[in-house]
């Protein structure tokens, strides 16, 4: 069995976490998945799991982590996902951490490394404010953003000391040019002996 890398990318909303999975994975040959593209592909083609999320996500707040876990598995039970994945957006809550544990570990693989994107909240508030006016997200009005910020810094940053604890972080400031945010990456995985598809 070939090993690609099993990654794992946080930070907050506007951090640029969508646009960076996209390069890195693709860069390293895995597939990017991204929780908040699975939920809004659900709501736009109005699926039972899209009418279940639709309100949750428009207040800015978590789904409940067993609707998320269960489509995680779904999407990591695909064959493109059985040698590596880079998850944008999940986990995002300890029962999330725990479950893709487990999910792990039943299969004997474990994670690479969790790329960190830092941002400063005055400049992912305008970042997602000006998203707003060109993609027109429901979730993307400056009272929805605040709140996805408070929700983040509640139940999502403190799950970051976890990861460091296990070694796993590399953090990078997610501030600069697109390519530029790609290459740290880039080079904080290659330093961790991670390295990209030829
Ligand atoms: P952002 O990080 O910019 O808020 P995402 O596209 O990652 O945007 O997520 C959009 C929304 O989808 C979140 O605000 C939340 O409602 C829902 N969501 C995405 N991932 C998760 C997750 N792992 N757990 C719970 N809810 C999630």
């Amino acid at each position: 069995m070939t090993t690609g890398a099993r990654l794992l990318i946080v930070g907050p909303p506007g951090s640029g976490k969508g646009t960076q999975a996209q390069f890195i994975a693709d860069r390293y040959g895995v597939p990017a998945i991204s929780t908040g593209d699975i939920f809004r592909a659900n709501i736009k083609n109005e699926t039972p799991l899209g009418l279940e999320v639709k309100a949750i996500t428009a207040r800015g707040e978590y789904v409940p982590d067993e609707i998320t876990n269960r489509i995680v598995a779904d999407r990591l039970a695909e064959a493109d996902a059985a040698n590596g994945f880079l998850l944008d957006g999940y986990p995002r809550t300890t029962g999330q951490v725990a479950f893709l544990d487990e999910l792990l570990a039943a299969s004997g693989a474990r994670l690479d490394a969790v790329i960190q994107l830092e941002a400063e909240t005055d400049e992912v508030v305008s970042r997602l404010l000006k998203r707003a006016v060109e993609q027109g997200r429901s979730d993307d009005s400056e009272e929805v953003i605040r709140h996805r910020l408070d929700v983040y810094a509640s139940e999502t940053a403190p799950l970051l000391s976890l990861f460091g604890e296990r070694g796993l972080l590399v953090a990078v400031d997610g501030l600069g040019a697109i390519d530029d945010v790609t290459a740290r990456i880039s080079e904080g995985l290659a330093e961790r002996g991670i390295r990209a598809a030829e």
